[in-house]
């Protein structure tokens, strides 16, 4: 299982559980329709197999697949069924406001009454309610002022299993009260800071790996692949274009010198004779070659007079294997590249 969008939703190591989902489904129901509506709410695919769903939710694959098979006969969801993965969507999403429910809830185990045991659902949601409120930025007390009842109501859940709830939530260390006064003032509860922290180190933590381990689109590949060649591409054109200015310079100074741009006509000009005679076979050519190879001589003295010499003149490439062009004459790329060098 690791396909790119459970991949990109799991790096936030939670998902977004609706108010509306209280009370209207049983709770290992709940969680699993909103864990789908948290994917389609961001665009994403919800893809996965029994054994992601039961891990991430702590439920028995019993229960995975009774609660999927129900919520398919609702209407609620649909899937799509492929060989190592399913995919889900909600058939209609729900909006609104939402509990923000951390994965590793369901997975961790805390010591209650001298057992260490992992937290009910009903606990989570408790737990996910207070997190939520405490750790939203408006809220400036960093504490949660409220009642048993109040958290019944908007979790739709028993005023008892609220205090029971809470309880074992104090009881783990998770979550601290402050008792009222008196009767007509709320309690104060707040969070054990020390936890949540972990919770957002670790949440930091994991998707750091998942970004690592992500496997690449084939468009990411693809665009990868692209930024690649054309980062080299211009790594090579830098080279390239290092060199031939090196060598204009040069030619520029030489022609500056007047003797050598005569002598450098004169040179083409012979040049043209020589190879006219050549053609026509005429009786002179012996001359004109030897005119040829003296105004030769003659440029390399003026050249070296400047402190320069021939290859002065011609761009001095990195790389005489492809002359800086990253690609050998039989097509292969060469090996002479180094971008961090
Ligand atoms: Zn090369």
């Amino acid at each position: 299982m690791n396909e790119a969008g459970e991949v990109r939703a799991m790096q936030d190591g939670y998902f977004k559980k609706p108010y509306a989902i209280h009370g209207r489904y049983a709770r290992s129901r709940g969680s699993f329709i909103a864990l789908i509506n948290s994917y389609d709410v961001e665009g994403k695919d919800c893809k996965m197999g029994y054994q992601k769903i039961c891990e991430l939710l702590n439920i028995s694959r019993s229960t995975a697949v009774r609660t999927i098979k129900q919520a398919e006969a609702a209407g609620e969801i649909s899937r799509v069924r492929n060989k190592t993965y399913t995919e889900y969507h909600m058939k209609d999403l729900i909006s609104g406001e939402f509990e923000r429910v951390e994965f590793c809830l369901y997975r961790l185990e805390f010591e209650i009454d001298g057992i260490k045991r992992k937290l009910t659902k009903s606990e989570i949601d408790v737990y996910s309610e207070l997190y939520t409120k405490i750790t939203d930025k408006q809220n400036k007390a960093k504490a949660y002022f409220g009642s048993a009842k109040s958290l019944s109501a908007i979790l739709k859940m028993c005023p008892n299993t609220v205090i029971k709830s809470l309880r074992s939530l104090m009881k783990a260390g998770l979550v601290y009260r402050q008792k009222a006064l008196s009767g007509h003032e709320k309690s104060r509860y707040t969070l054990n800071m020390e936890f949540v922290r972990q919770l957002e180190r670790n949440r930091r933590r994991k998707a750091r790996e998942k970004e690592k381990d992500a496997p690449k689109s084939e468009r990411e590949q693809i665009a990868a692949a692209l930024d690649e060649r054309a980062e080299r591409d211009r790594y090579y054109a830098r080279l390239r274009a290092a060199a031939e200015r090196i060598a204009d310079d040069n030619r520029r100074r030489a022609f500056r010198d007047t003797e050598y741009k005569i002598t450098d006509g004169k040179l083409s000009d012979a040049e043209r004779r020589a190879a006219r005679a050549e053609a026509f076979g005429a009786e002179n050519l012996p001359e004109l070659l030897a005119e040829v190879k003296r105004i030769k001589a003659r440029k390399k003295a003026l050249l070296s007079g400047m402190g320069m010499s021939e290859v002065d003149l011609q761009p001095r490439y990195h790389c005489k294997k492809c002359s800086d062009t990253g690609f050998l004459p039989d097509g292969r790329a060469c090996d002479c590249y180094h971008p961090k060098r």
